[in-house]
């Protein structure tokens, strides 16, 4: 793969990968004939034949109940690839290497000892050597991309910059959105610092 700085073209090619974990997951909830996942497996397909995109929903109880189903679809497929891994030095260069040293989530640089390898494909769906498996990614896309699927991900894209222009224009649910945020991240902060304070 040609992978020269492209926060965009590797996104894409790492969420081809989560999509062939997700493939294979629902393939094997089917064959379970688990009746959960097996009514959650219909609706995704049906979703995922247009396009990979994001479905439109006119409800507020619509919205909610599809946000449930993709955290529950990405519960359901939990992927074993949490085995603790520690790279070398030549594995940790050869992962940089692959985005010319940026964060394959947004783009940042990150030095080649401290950004973080966050996993992408598992031996299963096709990874073949350890630094397949992984893409540098900076701290902060680490700690908050998890293991979201493509869906959910776009969701939580799309609401951060609905929430950004809010803020931005000043309206008024802009201005209690930026108040609770800015709240919740002193609260942060404080136990960032102090641990021992509680989430108050
Ligand atoms: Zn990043």
């Amino acid at each position: 793969m040609n992978c020269v700085y492209l926060g965009v073209s590797c996104y894409r090619w790492r969420q081809r990968a989560i999509q062939r974990d997700i493939d294979r997951c629902l393939k094997n909830a089917k064959l379970l004939k688990l009746t959960r996942i097996k009514f959650e497996t219909e609706i995704f397909s049906q979703q995922y034949n247009d396009m990979n995109e994001l479905p439109y929903i006119d409800t507020p109880t619509d919205f909610q109940q599809e946000l449930k189903r993709v955290a529950l679809l990405r519960k359901n497929g939990k992927l074993k690839e949490r085995r603790l891994y520690r790279l070398t030095k030549e594995e940790r260069k050869i992962i940089h290497a692959k985005t010319g040293g940026k964060c394959h989530v947004c783009g940042q640089e990150v030095s080649v000892d401290k950004f973080e390898a966050d996993h992408v494909k598992s031996y299963s769906s096709g990874g073949t050597s350890v630094t397949d498996n992984f893409l540098p990614a900076c701290r902060t896309c680490n700690n908050y991309r998890w293991h979201y699927l493509p869906d959910e991900f776009k969701w939580i894209l799309k609401l951060g910059v609905w929430a950004r222009t809010e803020i931005a224009k000043e309206t008024e649910i802009g201005k209690q959105m930026v108040s609770v945020f800015v709240g919740r991240e002193k609260i942060r902060e404080a136990r960032r610092r102090n641990p021992r304070i509680s989430a108050g």
